[in-house]
């Protein structure tokens, strides 16, 4: 078997690996930097524990239409964790019997775990950003207003962290006013649903905070010639702003961020730490999560040199 090699669901019909197996799977998936990060934890485990010796952590890209069919296949052949990306983690919900209850705030899944009455969902998105915005921005969202660019997946899980870390206030900006609506009404049972404040118009940033943590939750600064995802001026050197997008490693928004003398952080932290997390539930162990950091890092600045 070769961790670096991207598998199908016609390979896990007839997958016959004999040690644990953990994967990623999502389309597309070529790119994940999860393999690296996971399987230079593995190894680094495998030093003081040898059950850690036949663990690996596969890649897999799934069609959509075949993640139930999979699901299956990953369960009958004893995979012991799933990691789930795009566009994977909404769906997969509605195919659990058992699921975290921040997994069910956020209304999506990204780590399943076997259990002999089936995959267990969680989420560890919420977990991962605060960690990469406390280790990168040097503060807590407890306490502090918060500003959350885009309604999608990743937003919900910002929202649901900020709302559970006790966030001063939370104001969410969104292009689609249709995605923005729908995600407040299924968030509005959650405990300081209050302190949640739509942005329904550009303007109504001028009544922002002197300062706070601006989050970058759009997609907006994979690609190198999109469009600030936040009209700069808004923001005064007291924000602090923390953009999930990790590759490339400095996106538009964390430059003009800097140039305004801003603290800021682009998502490497909080992909790592999702990554930790998901680790420790199928280990039980506790993980060191700089290995994780050091190998992706490597691989992305390899990428950009
Ligand atoms: P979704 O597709 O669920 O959501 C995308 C969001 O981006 C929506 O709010 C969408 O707005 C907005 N958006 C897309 N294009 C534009 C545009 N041209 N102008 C303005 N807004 C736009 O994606 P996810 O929530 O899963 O992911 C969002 C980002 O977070 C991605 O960049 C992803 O890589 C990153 N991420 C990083 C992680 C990490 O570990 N660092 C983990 C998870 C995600 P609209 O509703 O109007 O379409």
């Amino acid at each position: 078997m070769n961790t670096e090699k991207t598998y199908t669901l016609a390979d896990l019909k007839v997958w016959d690996y004999p040690g644990t197996a953990l994967a990623v799977i999502g389309k597309p998936i070529k790119h994940s930097l999860s393999p690296i990060m996971q399987n230079a934890a593995l190894e680094q485990l495998s030093l003081n524990d040898n059950r850690f010796k036949e663990w690996a952590y596969f890649r897999f890209e799934i069609d959509p239409e075949d993640l139930s069919e999979a699901l299956e296949f990953f369960y009958q052949k004893r995979f012991l964790g799933l990691n789930l990306t795009v566009p994977h983690k909404v769906m997969a919900l509605g195919l659990l019997k058992t699921i975290s209850n921040s997994a069910k705030a956020i209304g999506a899944v990204n780590t399943l775990k076997w259990t002999a009455s089936g995959y267990e969902g969680f989420n560890t998105d919420g977990y991962g950003m605060s960690k990469g915005i406390e280790q990168g921005l040097g503060k807590g969202l407890n306490e502090n207003h918060v500003l959350i660019l885009g309604a999608g997946g990743a937003a919900r899980a910002a929202v649901v962290e900020c709302l559970s870390q006790k966030a001063a206030s939370i104001r969410i900006l969104n292009r689609s006013k249709d995605r923005l609506d729908a995600m407040l009404s299924s968030l509005s049972e959650l405990k300081g649903y209050e302190s949640i404040i739509p942005i329904e118009a550009k303007e109504d940033l001028a009544d922002l905070p002197e300062m706070g943590i601006c989050i970058n939750a759009t997609s907006l600064g994979l690609n190198q010639n999109d469009p600030l995802p936040l009209d700069m001026a808004f923001l005064t050197p007291q924000w602090a702003v923390y953009d999930m997008v990790y590759n490339p490693q400095k996106t538009q928004l964390f430059i003009e961020a800097k140039k305004l003398g801003c603290a800021a952080k682009t998502g490497l932290g909080m992909l790592v730490h999702q990554g930790a997390q998901a680790l420790e539930i199928w280990t039980e162990q506790k993980i060191d999560a700089h290995i994780m950091h050091n190998a992706s890092e490597n691989i992305l600045s390899n990428q950009a040199s």
